[in-house]
């Protein structure tokens, strides 16, 4: 596991990663998939099914053990949720379109009201993604931006946005603690060895990475 988040190593009941370029593929018994459509709905499973994939949903969240929550990413970015308390786990799709529509945010709220999860108890980890150093925007889309004026930095080549900065404040709104907000701060475009970028890599076929978290049975 290339990616370890200090915040989420607190006992062994949960199983968490990010199977970057240089790893060889895990195949996960159980494993739930999500359309990813860049919207905010999170799917709760809250008892045992046997669906493993949920068309029209960027996240999901789960008190279910042994079924392993995942997602696609090259740009956008995986947070991944947990709640030590009443062990529950989530994980989320958050490109800036997700972001602008507060999947973080919405996914604890549903994490509180389905599971009776308090929010300061949530940890939150932000995977890695596309960030302000690579993260360009044109004008027609600043106004999507308009609530979080201090995530968009001008730069003299351009208009950048801080993607992590505005899901951080989407989940501390909630209630979410920042000291247990942890981010891994790689920017997928920068380091080309390790991650797949869907705007660096554009040329080729578009490859993904699998962010996964689970409830270990
Ligand atoms: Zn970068």
């Amino acid at each position: 596991m290339a990616l370890k988040f200090k915040k989420i190593k607190v006992d062994k009941k949960v199983n968490y990663g990010f199977l970057d370029k240089q790893q060889k593929p895990v195949k996960f018994k159980n494993r739930i998939g999500l359309g990813q459509v860049h919207q905010n709905r999170i799917i709760c499973l809250s008892r045992p099914t046997r669906k493993r994939f949920f068309a029209g949903f960027d996240g999901s969240i789960t008190n279910q053990k042994g079924i392993t929550l995942t997602v696609n990413v090259a740009d956008c970015f995986p947070i991944y949720l947990y709640d030590a308390k009443n062990k529950t786990v989530g994980l989320l799709h958050s490109g800036w379109r997700g972001t602008v529509r507060n999947i973080s945010g919405r996914a604890i709220a549903m994490m509180v009201k389905q599971f009776s999860s308090k929010a300061k108890n949530i940890r939150a980890c932000i995977g890695p993604g596309i960030r302000s150093c690579h993260f360009e925007i044109k004008k027609d889309v600043i106004n999507k931006f308009k609530k979080y004026p201090d995530a968009i930095i001008k730069k003299a080549d351009g208009l950048f946005v801080d993607l992590p900065n505005i899901i951080k404040t989407q989940l501390t709104k909630t209630g979410v603690a920042l000291k247990n907000i942890q981010d891994c701060k790689e920017c997928t475009f920068c380091d080309a060895k390790k991650y797949f970028s869907f705007r660096r890599d554009k040329h080729g076929k578009p490859k993904t990475m699998l962010a996964y978290i689970s409830l270990v049975a």
